[in-house]
Parts: C-alpha cells; sequence; structure tokens
C-alpha cells in the first residue's frame, strides 16, 4: 500500500531568531519566530508524514499551548512523529519539498539539510529533495517577513 501525504507551514521572520531548516542554521540577518525553534521546514515535513499515515498533524501532537514545546527543538519533534508512522509499519519512499523566502539564498545549504532529514526519517538522501524558491519580492514573503515550505512524501507498507 501506498500513501501520500502533504505539509505546509509559514513561519514570520524576525531579528534575534536563528533561521533553520530542518535543523540546518543558515547564515541570516533574521529567523523564525515560533512558540518552538520555528524550523519551517520540519515542522511542514511533521505534517506530510503524520498526514500521510492519517495520525493527526503537528498542531494536535505537540500543541502549542503545551509549555513543554516551548523552544522545542523541531527535529526532535520530527524524530518522535515519525516513530508514530514506523510503530504502524510505515516505511519512507521519498521526500519532496519546496521552501520560499527571498534570502538567504538556500542552495549552500541544501545537502546538508537532505542529510539531515534522511538521518531522521531513516532512509538515504538520494530519496529526499529540497528546491529553494523566492516569492520575486511580491506579498510578506517577498518583503522578507516570512519564510514558507511545502513538503509531499509518500509512505510505503
Ligand atoms: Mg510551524
Amino acid at each position: 500500500m501506498i500513501r501520500i501525504g502533504l505539509g505546509w507551514d509559514l513561519h514570520r521572520l524576525v531579528p534575534l531568531r536563528r533561521f533553520l531548516l530542518a535543523g540546518v542554521e543558515l547564515e541570516a540577518d533574521r529567523g523564525e519566530l515560533g512558540h518552538s525553534d520555528g524550523d519551517v521546514l520540519a515542522h511542514a515535513v511533521i505534517d506530510a508524514v503524520l498526514g500521510a499515515a492519517a495520525l493527526g498533524d503537528i498542531g494536535t501532537l505537540f500543541p502549542p499551548s503545551d509549555p513543554k514545546w516551548k523552544d522545542a527543538d523541531s527535529m526532535e519533534l520530527l524524530r518522535l512523529a515519525f516513530s508514530k508512522v514506523k510503530e504502524q509499519g510505515w516505511r519512507l519512499s521519498n521526500l519532496d519539498c519546496v521552501v520560499t523566502c527571498e534570502r538567504p539564498k538556500l542552495i549552500p545549504y541544501r545537502e546538508r539539510i537532505r542529510a539531515a532529514l534522511a538521518a531522521a526519517l531513516d532512509v538515504g538522501p538520494e530519496v529526499i529533495f529540497i528546491k529553494g524558491k523566492t516569492a520575486e519580492g511580491l506579498g510578506p514573503i517577498g518583503e522578507g517577513a516570512a519564510v514558507e515550505a511545502e513538503a509531499v512524501c509518500l509512505l510505503e507498507r
């Protein structure tokens, strides 16, 4: 059986926060605001894998109202979420993602991000891909006020 999952997330970008994508810190003058560490890509991937297995979503598993998740390491949340997916017998076939922000450029970090996601999801980096896009200066993402991530995954069992 195969199942497709879709995840999306957006975070504000503000000064004095780290800019994290799958736990990899990018050099930037702003970072993601969030109750957790704000890692927008980790959050989109969590919703993709949970959604494919119909096991809930990031908000129900790790409610932002719970102080336990304040400043949480989102890659740890991903490992926790994916352990529930694995318990149901699923394994990841592939994961494809888009991250949209005006800056910084994602390319120099892409291989590290793929490796970090691969390690958390028990696969090799060859089944994971990440594209960096800009919003062409339009809207809050184009103005550098936000970053958005989308993730699509395929699970098999
Ligand atoms: Mg989020």
